[in-house]
């Protein structure tokens, strides 16, 4: 497999502190890190998640080879070997959690887990936190089917190559506020993984400011089109907050931010700065 560049980047946060005109100057850490990145080390990955057959949400948990439990631990065993180069920074850690039949894509009560790595921030009084996640699970067209052979090497084996490459590449470095890598998994089933991390989070209070979420990054076909590009990376970002208060719609409307949500500014700042780096 030739890699391709990053085309599909969903972008989801909560951002709240950006303000006023800036100018984004190139930077050269960031350079740095860019070309830290191995095309080679991401086909790698994509091809070992590939090689554990499946990794369907409710797949085999037990066998050191094949399904979603082999993934995990494998996916963990790469953190540890991150964390030797983090100066005791980065910790990493099977969050085990259980859901219940749902009578439609969950048949039995079952235990999903995410792999979650944390990069400690180094400024304890920032209690910042960035996540940029992936999803491990895999599936056939028949989303029921755990047992055929879903390689799932698009969907989402390259997001989570992604997320590994940055968090090998960032470990190395020091950042003050905290950093998530996750693989969440029952996102063919509905979110599952996702929905516990949310749940997690607002349970602990997390300060999360930005959340970038890597989805099928390989894949250089525009939906709904014939058209190939993979030179571009497309970015799905929020337009009109999730959570917008009455006051802040009858603002955005009054002034015509439609365009303006903390999303939308993430993206075109992240956009920004690749082009001048
Ligand atoms: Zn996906």
């Amino acid at each position: 497999m030739k890699p391709n560049p990053i085309s599909y980047l969903f972008v989801f946060l909560f951002f709240s502190q950006i303000s006023g005109a800036q100018i984004i100057n190139d930077d050269p850490e960031i350079k740095k890190m860019i070309t830290e990145i191995k095309a080679e080390s991401l086909e790698n990955t994509v091809k070992k998640l590939v090689s554990f057959g499946t990794r369907h949400t409710l797949s085999d948990t037990k066998s050191k080879t094949r399904g979603i439990g082999a993934a995990q631990q494998w996916v963990k065993s790469e953190f540890d070997k991150y964390a030797l180069q983090s100066s005791g920074r980065l910790t990493s850690v099977i969050d085990y959690f259980t859901i219940k039949a749902d009578g439609r894509r969950i048949a039995v009560d079952s235990q999903l887990g995410n792999v979650i790595a944390t990069l400690k921030g180094t400024d304890p009084t920032d209690n910042r936190v960035l996540i940029i996640s992936g999803h491990l699970d895999s599936r056939v067209s028949d989303v029921m089917d755990a047992k055929s052979d879903a390689p799932g090497a698009n969907d989402d084996g390259s997001g989570v190559a992604a997320m590994m490459e940055l968090a090998k590449i960032m470990s190395k470095r020091a950042f003050p506020y905290t950093i998530l890598f996750v693989a969440v998994t029952g996102e063919e089933q509905g979110l599952y993984g996702a929905r516990h991390l949310a749940e997690l989070a607002k349970k602990e209070n997390w300060n999360i400011i930005a959340m970038l979420n890597n989805d099928m990054i390989g894949n250089s076909l525009s939906s709904g089109t014939n058209l190939r590009d993979n030179t571009k990376v497309r970015v799905f970002s929020e337009a009109t907050p999730y959570l917008e208060t009455e006051d802040e719609a009858k603002m955005r409307k009054l002034i015509n931010r439609d365009n303006d949500s903390p999303s939308r500014l993430l993206a075109r700042y992240s956009k920004q700065l690749l082009i001048n780096t």
